[in-house]
């Protein structure tokens, strides 16, 4: 049975086209495997962000800080630290600084801080990802016109804030169905509704359809989630849907680890939420037929690899 299921795997690896497009690796007797999503670890902009961080490390631009942590992985964060590296977590703890250079990591700031990190001539060096930055471009331009902001997405994740932070109209976030539901337009502009990057698309398609019923104005909607996360989100529906068990590997402060935890989990009941090696649970894994990995953003390399190396070794005794 499981064989089968591996074969079936195989195929779908082949297809063109197909989302499955990462490592599989086939135990000894063809019943087990393990399958690597290629889509897993550091996406483009938080490998541009920490490339950033690095670069100025090496050009001894000391004091550094980066505002917020550059990602949700605290074993990079400390390395960081180690070199010098300081993480400057309120606007308050901004205003203080004197001297220095500051990332503004993947997730991007709000425009005032810009303005703030200007007024104390600090040196700005700028990892936003460009995605991110194309989302701040599109609602300073809505909202300069009137159009009422509507951003799909964590109202307290710090992207969001960003975002949030170049609107200068009327702007709301919503999160769940039941605010969708509940959005009423609060102004007689057009509507403009944007996306988080790491938003499930399933459910901004869901809430955009909601809020449209809603609305009685012309709506612009500009599906602003990034490939990056739709890539990863359906290569990891896809493999968690024949996975006996799933591990997603990311931060506890990832939101995109969490999504991706949630999809699989939809997918595979048996799906587990590791941080670091250690977190591994080998007691509570099921080491039988296949067993899928993912990983969100922030995760790096080694960390996937290393949980990839396990699960082989651990399913080639079996
Ligand atoms: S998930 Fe997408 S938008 Fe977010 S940092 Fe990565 S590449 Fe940029």
């Amino acid at each position: 049975m499981t064989s089968e299921k591996i074969s079936r795997l195989e195929e779908s690896i082949r297809e063109e086209g197909s989302v499955l497009k990462g490592d599989l690796w086939v135990g000894p007797e063809g019943d087990s495997a393990v399958y690597t999503a290629r889509s897993a670890g550091f996406c483009f902009g938080v490998q541009r962000a920490l490339d950033t961080v690095y670069r100025q490390i090496e050009a001894n631009e000391s004091p550094i800080y980066t505002y917020g942590p550059i990602i949700h992985n605290e074993i990079v964060v400390h390395d960081l630290e180690s070199r010098g590296v300081r993480v400057i977590e309120t606007k308050k703890e901004l205003e203080a600084l004197s001297r220095g250079t500051v990332v503004i990591r993947s997730h991007g700031v709000a425009k005032e801080i810009y303005d703030l990190l200007e007024e104390r001539h600090l040196h700005v060096v700028d990892a936003t990802c460009p995605f991110v930055k194309k989302i701040h471009r599109i609602v300073e331009e809505r909202s300069a016109r009137g159009d009422e902001i509507v951003i799909i997405g964590s109202a307290l994740h710090p992207e969001v804030e960003g975002i949030r932070g170049w609107c200068s109209s009327e702007v709301t976030v919503v999160e769940t169905e039941e605010e969708a539901e509940a959005f009423r337009q609060k102004t007689d502009g057009d509507l403009c509704i944007v996306s988080q990057t790491t938003f499930n698309l399933k459910k901004f398609n869901k809430f955009v359809e909601i809020i449209r019923r809603l609305s009685y104005h012309e709506t612009a909607v500009l599906n602003t989630i990034c490939n990056a996360t739709e890539e990863r989100q359906t290569e990891a529906r896809s493999i968690a849907s024949l996975a006996d068990a799933m591990i997603v590997i990311g931060g506890k402060h990832s939101s995109n680890t969490q999504k991706l935890y949630e999809i699989c989990r939809k997918e595979c009941s048996n799906t587990f939420f590791v941080q670091t090696f250690d977190d591994l649970n080998l007691r509570l894994v099921p080491f039988r037929g296949i067993v899928g990995i993912s990983a969100g953003a922030s995760t790096p390399n080694i960390l996937i690899e290393e949980v990839s190396k396990l699960c082989r070794k651990i399913l080639s005794r079996c």
